[in-house]
């Protein structure tokens, strides 16, 4: 069973209402003049990327997705109604392609964008629409334009602005769990454990951003050891990656080398991965003993020139600062591929 990430789906669009043809009928005047209104416009099949969820999962379960068609136009003047559009929620990061994967039709990074699937058809005119000072009682109106349908394959590529990243147990759960307000509920997964968790990171309403979890990344990911390339494959769109280290002395990690094969397993999928900024968070600070690793990993680093942010996932300390620093990243342009430095390590 595979992870859902592409999805075939059906959009129509409504039809447009046909336009009236009708006269005015009052006491006392004879001839009254033509009245039919027009046909409502059909309602679009727009697809809307605010899903908090990474996953396409609910549209496996509805493929098909029309709107309603428009009201057919009456007499007096009176017009149809817009049929009403039918909306498809998606996850940030789904590209829709056609029928055959031939042409990227949208690329839905943003949270919020929208794309309009298919057009709602035009309602047809009524007979008032055609009264002229040649044709002053036209028995003619239109039909509704049909509206469009068509499939489309959605394919979802990235999950989320920033990913964590880290060996199992240094706390990533645990970090995303204390930084991020919204708990978005995981879809029913055979393996839920392979989800990668999603929360969105709310200290500044307009400047919100997505966190994910990337569970299970191990040395071999990319030969597809653990969970393997898929979700290598999802933190290709991440703009920046919190990588997480492990301070506890008992853990049995070496936060240096961690760092080392991890980056590594990177390498070996993509190497432009590595262009990434990568901001490195040294976790469970509050345990007395990680004082001295703390020390060692954060000189080891300096030497790199990297910054080493001491945190506590647990209680909290150093959280504000590492968000600090993963606005200031976000905010910055998209910086051109740092050029690679040799596979030399300190
Ligand atoms: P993950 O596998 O990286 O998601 O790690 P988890 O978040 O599941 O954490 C693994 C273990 O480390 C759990 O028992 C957590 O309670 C513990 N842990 C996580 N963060 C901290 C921390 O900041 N301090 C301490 N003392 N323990 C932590
Ligand atoms: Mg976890």
């Amino acid at each position: 069973m595979d992870f859902v990430d592409e999805v075939k789906i059906f959009v129509k669009s409504g039809d447009g209402g046909h336009g009236c043809i009708s006269f005015r009928r009052e006491k006392f005047v004879p001839r009254g003049g033509p009245d039919g209104g027009n046909g409502g416009k059909g309602g679009d099949v727009v697809i809307v990327a605010d899903l908090q969820s990474m996953n396409l999962y609910d549209l496996r379960h509805k493929k098909h997705h029309r709107a309603k068609r428009g009201g057919n136009g009456g007499g007096a003047d009176c017009h149809g109604r817009d049929g009403e559009e039918c909306v498809i929620h998606v996850p940030p990061g789904t590209v829709i392609f056609n029928d055959d994967k031939s042409e990227i039709l949208a690329d839905l990074e943003e949270f919020g964008a929208r794309f309009v699937a298919a057009k709602g058809g035009r309602g047809g005119k009524g007979n008032a629409f055609f009264t002229s000072s040649t044709n002053r009682a036209p028995r003619m109106a239109q039909d509704g334009e049909e509206g469009e349908e068509r499939w489309l394959l959605l394919e979802l590529k990235a999950i989320a602005d920033v990913g964590l990243l880290g060996f199992p147990s240094v706390g990533k759960s645990t970090l995303i769990t204390a930084i991020s307000a919204a708990r978005p509920k995981i879809a029913p997964y055979p393996f839920t454990t392979l989800v990668p968790h999603l929360g969105a990171v709310d200290r500044d309403p307009t400047r919100r951003f997505i966190v994910a979890d990337i569970p299970g990344l191990i040395e071999g990911a990319h030969q597809g050891i653990g969970l393997g390339l898929k979700f290598l494959r999802h933190i290709e769109r991440t703009r920046v990656l919190i990588h997480v280290l492990d301070m506890d002395r008992h853990s049995g990690r070496e936060p240096v080398s961690d760092f080392d094969v991890l980056n590594e397993e990177l390498r070996s999928y993509k190497e432009t991965l590595l262009d990434k900024p990568q901001i490195v968070a040294a976790n469970k600070c509050d345990l007395p003993e990680a004082a001295e690793r703390l020390k060692k990993t954060v000189a080891a680093f300096r030497r790199r020139k990297r910054k080493v942010f001491a945190i506590s996932a647990k209680d909290g300390t150093g959280l504000a600062e590492l968000l600090d620093e993963v606005e200031r990243v976000l905010s910055e342009p998209d910086r051109p591929p740092a050029r690679r430095r040799s596979p030399k390590r300190s």
